[in-house]
């Protein structure tokens, strides 16, 4: 039996799906929610400010605004061969965050999973998944 826990922070930010059959082809954006799940043991320590948890709610938070917030909120993720990418990197002064995947909701759930598990890696706890809601009623997750 173990604990875990979720905690949620919300972005905004720009794609496209460029062989998408239908409207998601055009360059657009979501008010993204990214929830993570950490398991693990509770801190066992006397006293101490995190007595009782895998991890205080305000650490997991500040790991995700500096893996995923700093890094993406306001941007706009691009397939590095949508054919519209050449166009982009002329554009210096914007945040163009290129990457080597159509951004679907699940391949950028398997990528923030990627940026975050290192830094949630311990004896003591493991990022069990990450959850990204692409709209209210649509999410996709990750895990190991
Ligand atoms: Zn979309």
């Amino acid at each position: 039996m173990k604990n875990s826990i979720t905690r949620k922070i919300e972005i905004d930010m720009g794609h496209r799906i460029p062989n998408h059959k239908s409207k998601c082809r055009n360059i657009h954006g979501h008010r993204y929610i990214f929830e993570a799940c950490v398991s693990g043991k509770n801190v066992r320590v006397k006293g101490a400010s995190d007595e009782g948890m895998i991890i205080d709610f305000s650490d997991l938070k500040e790991a995700m605004m500096k893996e995923i917030h700093e890094r993406l909120d306001h941007g706009f993720m691009m397939y590095d061969n949508d054919p519209f990418a050449p166009q982009f990197r002329k554009f210096h002064s914007q945040k163009i965050i290129f990457v080597p995947f159509v951004p679907t909701a699940e391949n950028i759930a398997k990528y923030t999973y990627g940026l975050l598990k290192p830094k949630l890696a311990s004896k003591k706890m493991k990022l069990e998944n990450i959850t990204v809601w692409e709209t209210p009623n649509s999410s996709a997750s990750y895990n190991d």
